[in-house]
């Protein structure tokens, strides 16, 4: 087994076995998964009902409407990681508090630091504002954003688009978007382009 693969089995583990201030209201503990090669991690708010029982993240309406997008582009869940900022499912599915996500924040962070990704999905306002606190997602969404060595690219959540069928159009035409960048990210890293040629390329 590699390193990576023993080093993930650890980390969903542990996300099992925490505990937090959600854990007893909810059924389970729900971490990440997909590809842990992928260059593309797509990062949601918390699991909600069906997630809760299965023990996957996006098995409900929404995550059959991000596998819709994905195959828009030719992918599958399969090929992708996908991951949510709360492991756990707050109760109603109510929004996460602050201290729920400053709680959780570890687990992200071990995820974000295994795989590495060249690219990070922002899906909706929850994952937006963990890591891009200052952006409002109607005004960001479809723009690629650099922090640090992180490329982010904020997107309506596919939720938002099941509860408003108007932001479907613009969910689907973002994500076509995904591929395009990826390249491009891909194609400047090979060059070895400065940062600042980078960010003057994709942003
Ligand atoms: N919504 C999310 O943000 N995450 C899930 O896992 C399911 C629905």
């Amino acid at each position: 087994m590699s390193d990576k693969i023993r080093q993930f089995a650890e980390l969903v583990a542990e996300i099992k076995s925490h505990h937090c201030s959600l854990r007893d209201g909810c059924q389970q503990a729900v971490p990440g998964d997909g590809n842990i090669d992928s260059p593309v991690v797509f990062i949601g708010e918390a699991p909600g009902k069906m997630e809760d029982e299965v023990g996957r993240p996006f098995v409900g309406r929404a995550g059959g409407l991000l596998s819709e997008a994905l195959a828009t582009i030719g992918w599958q869940r399969e090929d992708i990681y996908i991951t949510n900022v709360v492991k756990c499912r707050p109760p109603d599915n109510r929004d996460p508090l602050p201290e729920e996500v400053e709680e959780h924040k570890k687990f992200l962070a071990r995820e974000l630091a295994l795989i590495n990704p060249k690219l990070i999905v922002l899906l909706g306002r929850h994952a937006l504002h963990w890591f891009l606190p200052a952006e409002k997602i109607s005004d960001i969404r479809g723009t690629a954003k650099r922090r640090g060595n992180q490329i982010f690219f904020p997107i309506y959540h596919p939720a938002a688009a099941l509860y408003d069928p108007r932001l479907k159009d613009t969910l689907m035409s973002d994500f076509k978007n995904i591929p395009v960048l990826l390249e491009k990210i891909g194609q400047l890293s090979e060059t070895k382009s400065p940062v600042s040629s980078i960010q003057s390329s994709i942003f």
